[in-house]
């Protein structure tokens, strides 16, 4: 029966994209949904809810506008945006060089989680001072956060590019405090910009969400592992992040 089925949406003309809620989505054939399925692995395609909708690619967008990145992906929370990137980019056996200004809750994972899961973890100093010193042949990542919590240390975010990539390491930074208006660490050589658009993205305290944004070549490892893992939010918080992002 196909009667009170959507039309294909097109997204219109609208200034602020519309809410579009959907879980499974209609093909024309076996063939297209086959082909559609074959595609979806590298191309962003509304294929199923769990994919994203018209609403939550409207968001994606705007942030990878504002971080100044290839493509960006959603998160529950800004922690789960975070536990995703080390999960994407780490595997039993690395090492993860962590700045000592993260947010508590991110050591916190990495002391209960990553460490029994076989990843280990040091911290440098905030300015990264010593970072290049505890380097490993295993480190696989150098993660940032900066501005700091809770006092806004400062690094030199093209330093620990540098040193990372000449090393073989991905850079990773938490932008929450930033927020692509103050700051825009791939602009300054991260390869992964995660923020907490629970914060100043949204706004107005009443959503949870986070955000990952990657350079094109950072992006298959983030995209792979939050498919595999479901990982996705509702549109009707994404729509209320893109509002609140339109003052921000
Ligand atoms: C709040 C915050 C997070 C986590 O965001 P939630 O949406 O609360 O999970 C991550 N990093 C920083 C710097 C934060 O301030």
């Amino acid at each position: 029966m196909n009667a009170g089925h959507a039309p294909a949406f097109d997204g219109g003309h609208a200034v602020n994209p519309p809410l579009v809620r959907a879980s499974t989505v209609l093909f024309d054939n076996v063939a297209q949904q086959r082909e559609m399925r074959a595609r979806r692995g590298g191309e962003r395609l509304f294929t199923y809810g769990a994919r994203g909708t018209p609403t939550t690619f409207a968001l994606e967008d705007a942030v990878s506008e504002l971080e100044g990145g290839h493509r960006t992906r959603l998160f529950p929370t800004g922690l789960a945006a975070i536990g995703m990137s080390l999960l994407a980019y780490l595997k039993p056996g690395d090492h993860v060089l962590m700045s000592d200004s993260v947010y508590q809750p991110t050591r916190h994972l990495a002391r209960s989680f990553l460490a029994p899961y076989g990843i280990r973890c040091t911290f440098f100093n905030a300015d990264g001072s010593d970072a290049a010193s505890l380097m490993e042949p295993a480190t696989r990542l150098v993660y940032a956060e900066a501005p700091g919590s809770l006092v806004y240390e400062m690094c030199d975010l093209p330093r620990l590019a540098e040193m990372a990539h000449a090393r073989g390491a991905l850079l990773a930074a938490d932008n929450t405090w930033g927020s692509g208006c103050q700051y825009r660490p791939l602009a300054l050589g991260a390869d992964i910009s995660i923020m907490a658009a629970t914060k100043y993205l949204s706004g107005h305290s009443d959503v949870m969400m986070g955000t990952v944004c990657t350079t094109q070549a950072a992006w298959q490892p983030l995209a792979e592992r939050s498919d595999a893992f479901g990982m996705t939010v509702s549109p009707d918080d994404a729509w209320l992040v893109m509002r609140g992002l339109r003052t921000l």
